[in-house]
């Protein structure tokens, strides 16, 4: 695997596999990789002859006060788990070849973005799709992989490429969990072992009210409380939100029916955790769907 921090590196490494008739995917993370990464790479690896994996922990999307400086980091593990995942290229840029000079230029999704996270965070997704606008900018894959769990992240970047007319394939990929269902996450790693065994609480709630759904459920709000109340009865969790939104413009759900978003997020300790699960819902059938 080659590991490279500089763009015009990376830009003549892409362009070359590209002059070779190769095409190129993109898999975008912050590093400290774990398997829910491996399943992005594993998901773009067979399709691509080019997979680059970006490492880069984007200060734009965290706030003052958020957990940049403390966000866990091991590059001789990603090195090798990118390394076992065939990955052809690493990209580990530092901050100053992301941001060249202190930052005036971004790129915003309006109104979607101020929504759930958007709500608790209100300037990170305008870091996200900036930071990806300029990776999909240097990179110029064919196809880029999104990981489920980040389901709003998932919703945000799709209509920037839409609007902003990047030619790139999105591919979104289930989220991977651990075995008593907690969404495996970086920040996991903030977790004592008492909120650890807390936080499959947003699993389980999740898991609940997808069955309420099953079983004939189609109102959005007492389906949200619900799940609010759920998350609500572990001591530990502290709940941000919990919601029922539709899947295209995260507006509120009063009737369940289409494609449907139930999204939580809830602080353990200095761990702050999302899930979500996505419905397809016509009539009676309830299918799970990606966002
Ligand atoms: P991050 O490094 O947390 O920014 O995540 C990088 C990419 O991996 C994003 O597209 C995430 O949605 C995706 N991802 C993170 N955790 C998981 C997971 N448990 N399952 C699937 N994808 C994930």
């Amino acid at each position: 695997v080659d590991w490279l921090a500089d763009l015009s590196a990376l830009r003549r490494r892409v362009s070359s596999a590209r002059a070779a008739g190769g095409t190129v995917g993109l898999v975008p993370t912050m590093g400290y990789l774990h398997q829910g990464h491996a399943a992005l790479m594993r998901a773009l690896r067979p399709q691509v002859d080019c997979l680059v994996l970006s490492i880069f922990v984007n200060p734009t999307q965290f706030a003052p006060g958020e957990d940049l400086a403390t966000y866990p980091r091991d590059l001789e593990a990603d090195r090798r788990l990118a390394m076992a995942e065939g990955v052809d290229v690493v990209f580990n840029p530092p901050a100053e070849a992301m941001y060249p000079l202190p930052p005036s230029t971004f790129v915003t999704v309006e109104g979607i973005s101020g929504v759930l996270e958007g709500k608790f965070r209100p300037t990170h997704f305008r870091g996200v799709t900036t930071v990806v606008a300029k990776l999909l900018h240097v990179v110029e894959p064919n196809v880029a992989a999104f990981g489920q769990k980040d389901a709003q992240q998932v919703i945000v970047v799709r209509r920037m490429i839409k609007e902003l007319l990047f030619d790139v394939r999105i591919e979104v990929i289930p989220t991977v969990r651990e075995h008593d269902g907690l969404a495996m996450s970086s920040r996991n790693a903030y977790l004592t072992s008492e909120e650890r065994r807390a936080a499959p609480v947003l699993a389980r709630s999740l898991s609940y009210a997808v069955e309420a759904v099953r079983a004939g459920e189609r109102d959005g709000s007492k389906l949200a409380k619900r799940l609010a109340d759920l998350i609500g009865r572990e001591p530990l969790a502290k709940l941000d939100y919990a919601a029922v939104v539709d899947g295209w413009t995260l507006d509120p759900v009063e009737r369940i029916h289409g494609k449907v978003l139930l999204a939580v997020a809830a602080r353990f300790g200095r761990a702050r955790l999302l899930d979500n699960a996505c419905l397809l819902v016509d009539g009676s059938s309830v299918s799970t769907v990606l966002p």
